[in-house]
């Protein structure tokens, strides 16, 4: 069944097996039902009473948790990857579960992104931001772009412009640009001063053009996030990462990006379980650019969590979703009345072991997507070439499977269906 409607008033969810709330401190919420009134979740409660709403989705037994947010990407302003000549990777991160993305630092040919020119960075970020105001990928995916990458010379009255002009993120400092504490200190003040979240990247440069930053000038930065403190892709040294988790700001996150080191990501959430700092954890994917794209990428980054952690299943959908709305300020990312409905309905694979889909991410089983929902539409069923789930969701009242197996690799769920 194509979904070819959008949805117009309330849109109940019913038979959730599980509701992870994506909030780490309440972990799965004691529900099994959720109302949706104008994109905007409106009410959560066991056995919600929907005859009165104009769609009701039954997800069958499934587990439900809000969308993913994926923090670290180096994107063109379209959907196109230059790396790897890719088109369409952002639409394909959104029907995996990623729901919304936010900008490293733009780059592309024509645009590069290391280069000593201030006036062409800020006329970038503002450019982006712009072209991402008026550009959903997939029709629906919220996607934060416009991240400054700083660059020598730039003064104050840039960072209002850039502010008035709707620009909020600075690009991790070090992934190219100014890194050294005497040339960005000042720039940092007035990114802060304006409302900017700041990144720092974090070890061994990635590529030319990038700088190796390690605990001295990355705790002088004081960034809001130390990106890919993993390593992006090659890890820092434990003694220097170790002093970055003890000296920063405990308000401050750490992120774990998919394409660096796991085995640093294990010994490092390892630490902050002992220092009862887990909420600060959030993961990013480091893509396009940045060793390559997965559309999983942030979902996988959660099941090894669960699987060779030890951070209950719950918790690590957490820190791809709750903890980073919450460093983000993003009214996405949590079940909770008041939030965009950006919502998904996940269950372990066919013939999989397991009963649902957090004990499928236990045993570091790939779950799979039965709904993505944004804003209260349902967008997708599916990722390309994910894996199929065991159950499905129901519209009202009309089950919603794929059977064919070129329906299921290749389409037809193209968003112009959707819209
Ligand atoms: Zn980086």
């Amino acid at each position: 069944m194509p979904i070819n409607k959008r949805f117009q008033g309330t849109v109940g969810i019913k038979n959730i097996g599980k509701l992870v709330s994506g909030d780490f401190h309440k972990g799965i919420l004691p529900a099994d039902s959720v109302l949706i009134k104008d994109g905007i979740i409106a009410d959560i409660g066991t056995g919600l009473d929907f005859h009165a709403a104009d769609h009701v989705i039954d997800v069958n037994g499934m587990v439900v948790c809000p969308g993913f947010i994926d923090p670290h990407v180096h994107n063109t302003v379209d959907d196109y990857g230059p790396m790897t000549q890719t088109v369409n990777w952002m639409e394909c991160y959104l029907w995996y579960g990623i729901t919304t993305i936010l900008s490293e630092g733009e780059q592309g040919p024509g645009y590069p992104r290391f280069f000593d020119d201030p006036l062409g960075a800020k006329a970038t970020a503002i450019f982006a931001k712009r072209v991402f105001n008026n550009f959903r990928p997939g029709g629906f995916m919220k996607f934060h772009g416009g991240a400054v990458v700083l660059q020598k010379g730039m003064v104050e009255q840039d960072f209002k412009e850039m502010a008035d002009a709707g620009v909020w993120l600075v690009a991790e400092i070090g992934g190219g640009g100014a890194y050294l504490p005497e040339d960005v200190l000042p720039m940092i003040e007035w990114a802060k001063k304006y409302g900017f979240k700041v990144s720092t990247h974090i070890g061994p440069s990635s590529i030319p053009g990038s700088s190796p930053v390690f605990a001295d000038i990355a705790l002088a930065h004081n960034p809001h996030k130390y990106a890919h403190i993993n390593g992006g892709s090659v890890a820092a040294p434990w003694a220097d990462i170790k002093r970055i988790l003890d000296e920063r700001d405990p308000q401050s996150y750490v992120e774990f990006v998919y394409v660096g080191n796991q085995k640093m990501a294990d010994r490092i959430t390892r630490y902050m379980a002992e220092k009862g700092q887990l909420d600060k954890i959030v993961f990013g994917s480091d893509t396009p650019t940045g060793q390559g794209a997965n559309p999983n990428c942030i979902q996988r980054m959660a099941m090894r969590m669960a699987a060779f952690d030890d951070v209950p299943p719950e918790q690590a959908i957490a820190m791809g979703t709750g903890n980073t709305a919450d460093l983000f300020g993003l009214n996405t990312g949590k079940i909770e009345v008041g939030r965009e409905a950006d919502i998904l309905a996940i269950d372990v694979g066919q013939d999989a072991v397991g009963q649902d889909a957090l004990e499928a991410m236990t045993m570091d089983d790939t779950f799979g997507v039965a709904m993505v929902m944004v804003d209260g539409q349902v967008v997708s069923l599916k990722g390309r070439d994910g894996r199929p789930t065991r159950r499905y969701i129901a519209i009202d009242g009309e089950t919603t499977m794929i059977d064919n197996i070129n329906e299921y690799l290749f389409g037809p769920y193209h968003p112009g269906y959707l819209r």
